[in-house]
């Protein structure tokens, strides 16, 4: 095995007691598994295969110590034997991969979704409808009390230790930061005060643990919300927390209030660790950075230049189970990399579904989506090389099938050659960069520029063909619409027409609110520039001030264009986005003076402009180029020719259904199509 390209991320870590294979945590992610049908072993097969892809350090997602500290409801939780006996599966499908694993303990304090939420004050939280009951001393004696048991249970399950979640704004932070904790008794007033809370649980969790138990205790380093910790106050409580018996101390990011995107896509890679970086040298024991790190490289450069011990990955091992494997033996280019879109994974938890992954639909459904070699192979002609036929064609070949691939355009992607223009959404670059690869892997014969017609259907035998033809997008259908300045998306983003100053963006979906943030976007996008985009958000990029953010004014981005954004629909324009990123992205679009009008009717266009009702009242929006961002159709005419000459056809991805179509259905319907066939 040759390690030499990351030789820092790969290295061992001794913890005294037991040694780490190296330094990745696969970082505490809600997936739902365990509420749902047989939800242990889905686990067990679930974590089983990222220890078989060679994580360092596995840790679960959060299980309550009590059931007043539920995220929801029958959430996990582990608070008796019975709890113990059913993660014995999962730990030893860890411990049979040669891994290992630590339980979460989260109890989420004011950020519980049911009536009996509990917390340091009776304060309620801007997320949650429910107002916390203020914790009594003796509550709170329990509550230490229940997270000591729980790590003793976990203990007991087999597990190699526990992280205690002390960040994101959970009951742990709700106790530190004054702005939720305005009690008089000993665990309120001074900061002291306030932090003997985690302190107890920490030092009560090693006293009924042992010494030989892994305990991380998950620190936030930057609230990132006002009247948060200052930096003095988190170097204070991290000592404490290391006197108190941890092993590691991983870092937290802003609380899940907080109005500044932390992970998603738009977010610099690595754009916090030099936050985790401040911290080192202060304590003994090993640190561990997250957020938005997704590829070895990265991984590396923050370990090599001193930032952290460790590294933290959650959504990247979602994406792929053997993103470890792949960079221990220098097969970087196979990683399935994660984009960071939250489509998936974290606003499905936040719709009660099971978690997924955009770009790898079989994680959390191990069991059903099992990639076997096909028993009757067969030749099959895809067509279209967008994510659905990719996703079809990579999988379909990897069971050994005859695949060959046509496209009409130059290059594989479809619309994700789209999605990867606008600023923020570089990381689409990646997605097909792996596609290529899983083409020269599988063995796809790929026909770009290619038209598939009668011809080749003539030439060759095909057992089945798959249509992956995609989309077009929706012409607008009023008067004017053919006029020189009405563009598409696609002409827009692809420089293909000029655009002027002053634009009307007709549709206000996922792709108007790209058009939006691509025409009011000038210079070097800021994903790529973490301190300019320090300044955007209004992070204080030494960490000084209070929570990060105190006093800090975001820098609002330049726009030399007046963009305004309209749809049909009454109400909120933007609603459909994803709970996860809807928020950052209206945010954005305000900060650049993006004016949106909803409840329109549009009636024509001319010299004059985009007109239009706006509540029956005839309006006139003044511009000089209209984008028309208004949905797409299915293109599948192909359908016809090929059932008429008898051939078996299957229609999947965005020529099966436009209408609120994305690449998550997309690749999914192809992986589930190609696991079968
Ligand atoms: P979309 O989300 O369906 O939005 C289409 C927009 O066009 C709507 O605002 C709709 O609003 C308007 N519209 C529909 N028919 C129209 C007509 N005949 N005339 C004028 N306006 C019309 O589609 P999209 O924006 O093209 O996105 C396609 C898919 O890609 C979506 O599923 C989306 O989830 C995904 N995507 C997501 C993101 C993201 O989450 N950031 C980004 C890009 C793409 P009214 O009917 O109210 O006028
Ligand atoms: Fe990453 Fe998106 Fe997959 Fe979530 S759904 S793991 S954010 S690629």
């Amino acid at each position: 095995m040759n390690n030499n390209l990351f030789p820092n991320l790969l290295k061992p870590l001794d913890l005294g007691f037991t040694t780490l294979r190296n330094r990745t945590l696969m970082g505490s992610m809600h997936t739902g598994l365990e509420e749902t049908k047989d939800g242990y072993n889905k686990m067990a097969k679930f974590f089983g295969e990222r220890a078989k892809g060679g994580v360092g350090l596995i840790v679960t997602g959060g299980v309550a110590p009590n059931w007043e500290g539920w995220v929801k409801p029958f959430a996990g939780r582990m608070s008796n034997e019975s709890h113990s006996k059913k993660h014995r599966v999962v730990t030893d499908a860890v411990h049979n991969e040669d891994g290992k694993i630590c339980m979460q303990i989260l109890h989420a304090g004011r950020y519980a979704y049911h009536p009996f939420s509990v917390s340091a004050s009776n304060i309620k939280s801007p997320i949650t409808p429910f107002s916390p009951r203020a914790l009594t001393n003796s509550g709170v004696l329990s509550t230490i009390n229940d997270y000591a048991n729980s790590a003793y249970l976990a203990k007991m399950a087999g597990y190699d230790g526990v992280e205690i979640m002390g960040s994101e704004g959970y009951l742990i932070n709700q106790f530190i930061v004054k702005h939720t904790n305005n009690r008089t008794d000993q665990w309120g007033g001074d900061y002291e005060n306030r932090i003997k809370f985690p302190i107890e649980i920490v030092r009560k969790t090693r006293e009924k643990v042992g010494k030989d138990f892994i305990i991380i205790y998950r620190l936030s380093m930057i609230d990132l919300i006002h009247d948060g910790s200052t930096w003095e106050e988190v170097v204070l409580l991290a000592k404490e927390i290391e006197k108190a018996g941890a092993t590691i101390i991983n870092s937290g990011i802003g609380w899940h209030e907080a109005r500044i995107p932390t992970i998603a896509t738009m977010v610099p890679r690595a754009a916090f660790s030099w936050v985790t970086q401040k911290l080192k040298g202060e304590i003994n024991i090993p640190i561990c950075t997250s957020n938005r790190i997704n590829m070895p490289d990265v991984a590396e450069q923050v370990i090599a230049s001193g930032h952290a011990d460790m590294v933290s990955m959650a959504r990247p091992f979602l994406a792929d189970g053997f993103w470890v494997q792949k960079a221990q033996e220098n097969r970087v280019d196979e990683i399935n990399t994660c984009i960071a879109c939250n489509q998936a994974c974290l606003d499905h938890t936040f719709k009660n579904k099971l978690a997924s992954c955009l770009v790898n639909p079989r994680a959390c459904h191990e069991t059903e989506l099992e990639i076997k070699q096909s028993t009757k192979p067969k030749t099959l002609a895809v067509v279209g090389a967008g994510p659905a036929g990719l996703a079809f064609s990579t999988t379909a070949a990897s069971r050994g099938h005859k695949v060959q691939l046509f496209e009409a355009a130059s290059e594989i992607g479809g619309q994700f050659n789209m999605a990867k223009l606008i600023p923020g959404k570089e990381e689409f670059y990646e997605t097909i960069r792996y596609f290529n690869k899983q083409i020269e892997l599988t063995g796809v014969k790929l026909h770009l520029n290619t038209v598939f017609d009668n011809k080749i259907l003539d030439n060759q035998q095909f057992d089945e063909v798959i249509i992956a033809t995609g989309v077009v997008p929706r012409k607008l259908n009023i008067e004017g619409s053919n006029l020189p300045n009405v563009v598409s998306y696609i002409e827009a983003l692809k420089g293909e027409k000029q655009i002027g100053k002053k634009v009307a963006v007709i549709g206000a979906g996922g792709i108007g609110f790209d058009v939006c943030e691509f025409l009011t976007h000038e210079g070097k996008s800021t994903t790529l520039d973490t301190q300019e985009w320090l300044k955007e958000w209004g992070i204080d990029p030494t960490n000084e001030v209070r929570g990060g953010i105190e006093g800090i004014k975001p820098v609002k981005p330049h726009s030399s264009r007046e963009v305004v954004m309209l749809q049909r629909t009454k109400g909120k324009v933007g609603e459909k986005l994803g709970k996860t990123t809807g928020w950052i992205h209206r945010t954005t679009l305000k900060n650049k003076g993006v004016k949106t009008i909803s409840g329109v009717e549009y009636i024509k266009i001319d010299g004059d402009g985009l007109h239009i009702l706006r509540d029956k009242m005839p309006e006139i929006i003044k511009c000089d180029t209209i984008v028309v961002c208004a949905g797409q159709i299915s293109l599948k005419e192909l359908e016809s020719i090929t059932q008429a000459k008898g051939i078996k056809t299957h229609v999947i991805g965005g020529a099966f259904e436009a209408g609120e179509l994305d690449a998550k259905k997309a690749i999914d319907q192809a992986v589930r199509l190609a696991t079968f066939i």
